[in-house]
């Protein structure tokens, strides 16, 4: 048996995705992961995001192989091989028109973070503007220059100093309206609140270098976007040639149920951050902009890690399975039957404060029903509850992620080819696990 308790106690603290679970992961299939005990769990987590396939799907393993056998280089930096013209071709095609023929493709270092800071750096050195717009709630990575960005500013007031020059922009969540008006509303006002400041030439943010936001806010709490919003931003961006930059680190790649998730909002951003899911479980992060916007000296951007084959190859594999096999209507398909479960499980349970996300990325923001109401009659979020009904998942073979304002947000990030049977039974324990914390 490994020594767990060695591990923990030796791991540093500063990582958090879910180690309090007390279990050593031996095998995983699919969306199953097995301990070393045997006991098997729904992993509803699946790498954040970044397993689309689940785990060990056969054509990953299979490309693995294939580059293994034909002794294909690991890492060959910026040169071109034949693997990577195939990836890159496979991506480019995936786009959206306006992208699709002529956009540039950059590969950056093996996170999204990386990649999030080379577009930072892009836009920067297109437009020559220094600050950036960002949103309350937004999360793009740990680095200084993506956590300056972070709306959550709780989680970096112990760091002395970050990097300047961020403004915040308030993101349209409709549970907890930052202007503290009705349902409804939400959306309007912030898109006129941002045109506002954009014209006001005392704003200090007149000239920023660009603006970057995630359709869907991840690790703030699965907080979807509205689409007329976004269209907005889109146009308010558009019409003062300001670079927008969409971070869909976490919601690329048929997470949401379009291949991008700002597909449904029918916009083209000029900058698009991919990472996760794009390398099929492997470490890899890629940029995507207007050629407009390739204004970069050689080596304003290097770095040793940038693109490596094995991730190559896994990307071109889940990216082809993701288009022959039609996973993007299992995706829509399995997001109806989570809604639907989600939503009948709220009516029985008013812990259940908002169920809400995007394809499969869902979010259930649990509250305190008893807690005073705040100015919108909404009660205040348990982050103690939902880690009471996180912990009642484990125990009965399910793993969610907690996340957004005060760790209430139970996520639901599962695998894109999960079965309708599979979903089912997620939805059963999830289900008797709120009976049981709630009790
Ligand atoms: N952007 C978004 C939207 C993310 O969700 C994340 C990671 N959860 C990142 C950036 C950072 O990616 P990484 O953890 O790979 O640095």
């Amino acid at each position: 048996q490994p020594d767990l308790q060695w591990q923990s106690e030796r791991e540093s603290n500063a990582r958090s995705y879910p180690r309090r679970f007390p279990l050593v992961i031996h095998q995983a299939k699919g969306i199953k992961i097995t301990d070393t005990d045997g006991k098997t769990y729904y992993d509803c987590l699946a790498g954040a995001g970044t397993l689309a396939l689940g785990h060990n799907p056969d054509v990953v393993t299979a490309a693995i192989e294939d580059v293994l056998r034909r002794q294909i280089p690991l890492h060959t930096l910026d040169l071109a091989t034949p693997l990577k013209l195939e990836f890159m071709q496979e991506l480019a095609s995936l786009l959206p028109e306006g992208l699709r023929d002529t956009a540039k493709i950059q590969f950056c270092g093996p996170t999204g973070a990386d990649g999030v800071e080379a577009a930072v750096k892009l836009v920067k050195t297109a437009t020559g503007g220094r600050s950036i717009l960002a949103f309350s709630g937004a999360y793009h990575g740990s680095t200084q220059a993506t956590m300056a960005m972070g709306g959550n500013l709780g989680k970096k007031q112990h760091m002395q100093s970050l990097l300047p020059d961020v403004h915040f922009l308030p993101f349209p969540y409709e549970y907890r309206c930052p202007f503290g008006v009705g349902e409804g509303q939400t959306a309007a006002i912030s898109a006129q609140y941002i045109e506002n400041l954009l014209d006001d030439c005392e704003s200090g943010i007149a000239a920023p270098c660009g603006l970057i936001v995630e359709t869907v806010q991840g690790e703030g709490g699965a907080v979807p976007a509205d689409l007329e919003w976004l269209r907005q931003v889109r146009r308010m961006t558009a019409e003062r040639g300001i670079p927008l930059i969409v971070d869909e680190v976490q919601t690329g790649i048929g997470r949401t149920g379009a291949m991008f998730s700002f597909e449904h909002a029918g916009i083209v951003p000029d900058v698009i951050v991919c990472s996760k899911a794009v390398g099929g479980g492997l470490p890899m992060s890629v940029v995507i902009y207007k050629a407009e916007l390739d204004r970069w000296q050689p080596g304003a951007h290097t770095g040793t890690f940038r693109g490596n084959q094995l991730g190559m190859a896994t990307g071109l594999a889940t990216l082809r399975y993701i288009r022959e096999h039609d996973v993007l209507g299992n995706v829509n398909a399995r997001s109806a039957q989570f809604f639907e479960g989600l939503r009948r499980l709220q009516k029985r349970h008013p812990a259940l404060g908002d169920v809400r996300g995007r394809g499969l990325m869902i979010g259930v923001e649990i509250v305190d029903a008893f807690g005073r109401p705040d100015r919108l009659g909404r009660p205040p979020a348990s982050g103690e509850l939902a880690s009471r009904i996180q912990a009642a998942c484990f125990r009965r073979g399910l793993i969610v992620e907690s996340g957004g304002r005060h760790s209430a947000v139970l996520r639901f990030l599962p695998p894109l080819t999960i079965s309708e049977r599979e979903t089912a039974e997620v939805l059963a324990i999830f289900g008797q696990a709120v009976d049981e914390a709630v009790a």
